[in-house]
């Protein structure tokens, strides 16, 4: 599982700045996806060897007695229970403040491994004018400037000096054992826990014990029609004996990392509500982890015709950017339409593991050159010479050549939609980036 990172400090010390700063790499990326929703409270964050998750905990007010703020503090309070580190940011140019001294009381009590940013340091010198902040009894004092990116790579190196050393590679071991890590995920009372234990219920389902590894109580290896699955800690359920059960706390938390974690992501609707922004921010988490993807919409029972429809249409503007997602209208309950979504969480897989090898992308890519050329951009016509593989779940596609930073958006959709068509990719994200010689 990924570690998280919660960044905790009053209003006005710059969390928000350093979080942009920390998941920023990011961002380019799904720039690319129109209509994608982000919840700009959580993202994916990758400093050197390290990858994480951040969350920026807003107007964090440990004191907040009603209200929104208390809702906020709630949920606040939940995201940093659940964090493995803390950074507690405070601002080196206004000083210590009352509220700096509360948040620092209700870390200490917590007892979470944390470290103290002092933000807005540019410039500063860093014995004097920082000393103050040792009396919040938080160490070592990381001066950093997240508006000019200085000191994130060292406060990163702090932070992850708290956690233990990563755990071997579990995804590929699992991989090597042809196991398909599946998760499923939607906000609470979509019908996760009756479409598990109507899977769990099946007489073609096999559950099997994964051996040599320590698991959570909530992961289950199972196997279906000779293909090994491992169902990963499935966030906001837990196990009872032989059934799932949904847990009241939906968290946040444990869904990103049940995401990061799986190479399929099972995301599941219910078309009793539509699309809702909760559903959307997962989506969009889904797709900026690159995960594969399988929509179904629930309780399809349950609605009539017009709903249905209205149903179908909110998927298509509110979701557009999992047009390469199979879809499914299914009823856990009534176990209608299960069947067909293990020949799209297969092929998704399949397709997220797809091999290309360079000759045949290089190929592929003077094809579509040769059928459309990229537009001239001022002086700089960009110049697309070769392409490669650069990574698995998500399969991306390193071009490479010159002023390819002039490529349009429109010619990248071109691309992808030529390589889509090739290798039939279906259910994963693909990722095309550019890569200029210099
Ligand atoms: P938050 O409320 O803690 O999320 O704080 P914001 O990220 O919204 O930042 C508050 C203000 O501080 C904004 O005006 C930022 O531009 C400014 N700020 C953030 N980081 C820095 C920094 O490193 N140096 C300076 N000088 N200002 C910063
Ligand atoms: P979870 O929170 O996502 O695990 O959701 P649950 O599996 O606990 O289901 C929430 C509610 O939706 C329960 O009352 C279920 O009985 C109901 N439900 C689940 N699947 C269906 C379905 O296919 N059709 C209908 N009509 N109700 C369903």
């Amino acid at each position: 599982m990924k570690p998280v990172m919660a960044l905790v400090g009053r209003p006005n010390v710059g969390k928000s700045t350093l979080f942009n700063r920390l998941t920023k790499s990011r961002d380019a990326i799904v720039a690319d996806f129109a209509g994608l929703t982000r919840d700009r409270h959580y993202g994916n964050a990758k400093h050197g060897e390290h990858e994480f998750i951040v969350i920026d905990t807003g107007g964090f007010e440990p004191t907040a007695e009603s209200g929104i703020y208390k809702e906020m503090a709630k949920q606040t309070k939940q995201a940093v229970a659940e964090a493995d580190v803390v950074v507690f940011v405070v601002d080196a140019r206004a000083g210590l403040s009352a509220q700096d001294y509360d948040i620092a009381n209700y870390l200490r009590k917590l007892g979470k491994p944390a470290v103290l940013a002092a933000n807005k340091a540019e410039g500063m010198q860093e014995g004097p004018q920082l000393a103050e902040f040792y009396e919040l009894g938080f160490g070592e004092i990381n001066p950093v400037s997240a508006a000019h990116g200085q000191g994130i790579r060292s406060l990163v190196d702090a932070a992850f000096a708290h956690l233990p050393p990563p755990e071997e590679d579990e995804a590929a071991e699992a991989q090597q054992a042809g196991i398909i890590k599946l998760a499923v995920a939607g906000r609470p009372n979509v019908g996760k826990s009756t479409l598990i234990n109507a899977w769990l219920g099946e007489e073609r389902l096999v559950a099997f014990d994964l051996p040599g590894t320590t698991r959570d109580a909530i992961s289950v290896p199972f196997e279906r029609s000779g293909q090994k699955f491992e169902l990963i800690d499935t966030a906001g359920l837990r196990r009872k004996g032989k059934v799932f059960e949904a847990i009241e706390k939906f968290s946040v938390v444990k869904t990103l990392q049940a995401i990061e974690s799986a190479n399929v992501v099972l995301l599941l609707l219910d078309a009793t509500q539509g699309v809702t922004d909760q559903d959307a921010h997962i989506a969009g988490y889904i797709l900026e982890s690159g995960r594969a993807v399988v929509l179904a919409v629930n309780k399809w029972d349950a609605v009539d015709e017009y709903n249905r429809e209205l149903v179908r249409r909110q998927i298509e503007v509110r979701l557009p950017f999992l047009k390469f997602a199979e879809l499914h209208f299914i009823s856990a309950q009534k176990r209608q339409g299960l069947g067909p979504l293990w020949g799209s969480i297969a092929q998704a897989h399949k397709s997220a593991m797809t091999k290309m090898s360079t000759p045949v992308l290089t190929r592929l890519l003077q094809d579509a050159v040769q059928f459309q050329t990229p537009k001239r951009s001022g002086m700089f016509r960009p110049k697309l010479r070769y392409a490669h593989q650069g990574g698995m779940n998500p399969p991306v596609i390193v071009v490479h050549g010159n002023s390819l930073e002039h490529v349009t958006d429109a010619y990248k959709r071109f691309l992808e939609g030529r390589f889509r068509k090739e290798f039939n990719l279906v259910g994963t994200p693909l990722r095309i980036e550019m890569r200029t010689s210099k």
